[in-house]
């Protein structure tokens, strides 16, 4: 059985139907994706939150080829730029950063010398312990933290910048420009699946339910069922969490394995009896929600796809134009824009309507384009994600939860096991099928030869 229905866990169920499992699959929202959700604009389809991949996300890649779609992959040329007050600088090749006037030209020099650094480092083993924010400080001065790196911080982790791990910055740079095959000076690519990743998700569930396993939404898990330290079941709801159904009936349904790819905070709620040991290990988990305010616009709002807000004040930090990505015929001529922002539970934003943050953003939206007007807007949209993106701090290492659980029979596989890359697609494909195989063998009764498959395999814990 599989807890959660994002790609991780749709991943799982694809491993365990092909060794001829009969797998139920449990998903509490609305829909099937997870964080790959998506939804309608102008006759086309888009992700609730913008996505792309990396040339080196191959896990990913491989699997759109090897469901049909590889041929609607597309490598588009992409646009990046930092915003600083009103003034952009692109950051499309390496020699953009010599001509960033933000900084001093003894600045630029050492991003480039740093950048370059990272990129052939594969040791990332030798950054655990250690603050990215330190690294960078002493590596291009107080400079080249405050106006370039931090606000890339502050983008992901908000307060939590300071403390963010510099094995998770390593992952950052690295992969990034392995996703510029031409070396650190060539254009970057990223990938797009012409109709939306939607479209991986519709043939993941299509080749899950092949097999006859089922995929349920609006069922939640409430609780997995243990008897004498092994798996026996979980108890499902009915409705979607928090549609007024949360203490109604339940079902108990019967099962010998359980991988559940949901947040730690929610399985650990899930399985009162945990060792101890394990429980403090999930308790310990922070996470930035994930806002994205996307707007259809009338027109452009920049030339850019990914423009990073570098200003203290600016209350999104990210403004991801997906059509200076594809083209806006896709969205029926409209403009699609995602204002992003990661957050503490605690922020305005968690509890407004989209109309009221977007009132809220309308000064700094003109601070990208100043003849920005309301007029423009054709449709809003809010979208939230209470685990958008685990908080890595520099002793991450020592914290993440073992995919095999205490308890026999159950094993976790969550975007807070990806290390030392940051979370995506490519990753929780890859942990899906791996904790699947992991399960498999414990349940042949291979248990030692799957402990040398987990620790030996990088990527995921
Ligand atoms: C803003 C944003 C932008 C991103 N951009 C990119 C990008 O450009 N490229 C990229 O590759 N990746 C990107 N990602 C990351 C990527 O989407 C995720 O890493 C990946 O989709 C996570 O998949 P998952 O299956 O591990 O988790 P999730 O997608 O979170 O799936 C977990 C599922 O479990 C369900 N669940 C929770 N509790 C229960 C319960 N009790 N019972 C049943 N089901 C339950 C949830 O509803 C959810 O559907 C982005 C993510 C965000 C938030």
């Amino acid at each position: 059985m599989v807890i959660g229905a994002g790609v991780g866990g749709l991943a799982a169920a694809l491993e365990l139907t092909k060794a001829g499992h009969k797998v139920s699959l449990f998903e509490a929202g609305p829909v099937l994706g997870g964080q790959v959700r998506t939804f309608e604009v102008g006759g086309g389809r888009i992700e609730s939150f913008y996505h792309h991949l990396f040339r080196s996300d191959t896990d990913a890649i491989e699997l759109i080829e090897q469901l049909g779609l590889g041929d609607d992959l597309e490598w588009i040329d992409s646009t990046v730029a930092l915003q600083v007050g009103e003034r952009r600088y692109p950051f499309v090749s390496a020699l953009d950063l010599l001509r960033f006037g933000a900084v001093s030209l003894l600045t630029r020099v050492r991003l480039g010398l740093a950048a370059l650094w990272l990129r052939r480092l594969k040791a990332w083993q030798r950054y655990e312990g250690q603050r990215a924010s330190d690294w960078i400080r002493s590596r291009t001065g107080r400079e080249g933290y405050e106006r370039v790196w931090g606000p890339l911080l502050r983008a992901k982790f908000g307060d939590h910048a300071e403390e963010v791990s510099m094995v998770w910055f390593w992952g950052k740079v690295h992969l990034r420009f392995a996703s510029r095959p031409g070396g650190p000076l060539a254009r970057e690519q990223l990938g797009y699946l012409r109709g939306s990743f939607g479209r991986l998700v519709d043939a993941m569930v299509e080749a899950v339910q092949a097999t006859g396993a089922t995929a349920e939404v609006a069922s939640p898990v409430r609780r997995v069922l243990v008897e004498d330290g092994r798996v026996t079941g979980v108890a499902v709801g009915f409705g979607v969490p928090g549609g007024g159904e949360d203490d109604g009936p339940e079902r108990i349904v019967p099962c010998d394995a359980v991988i559940a790819t949901i947040p730690s905070d929610a399985f650990r709620r899930m399985v009162p009896d945990l060792e101890a040991g394990y429980a403090a290990l999930l308790e310990g988990v922070q996470y930035q929600w994930a806002t994205v305010l996307a707007l259809a616009l009338a027109r452009p709002l920049s030339e850019t796809y990914w423009l990073t807000l570098t200003d203290d004040d600016c209350p999104f930090v990210v403004a991801v134009e997906q059509t200076n990505f594809v083209s806006p015929q896709r969205y029926g001529g409209q403009h699609i824009v995602y204002l992003s922002n990661y957050c503490d539970p605690g922020a305005p934003i968690i509890e407004e309507e989209a109309e009221q943050t977007l009132e809220r953003y309308l000064p700094y939206i003109r601070r990208i384009n100043p003849d920005f007007n309301r007029s423009w807007v054709r449709g809003v949209w809010l979208f939230r994600d209470r685990a958008g993106q685990p908080i890595v701090h520099e002793r991450y290492h020592e914290t993440i939860a073992p995919h095999r659980t205490p308890i026999e029979g159950l094993y976790l596989a969550n975007t807070t096991q990806i290390y030392p890359e940051d979370r995506g697609q490519n990753y929780s494909i890859r942990m899906g099928r791996r904790v699947a195989r992991l399960a498999l063998a414990d349940a042949a009764d291979g248990a030692g030869q799957a402990d040398a498959a987990d620790t030996a395999s990088a990527g995921t814990r």
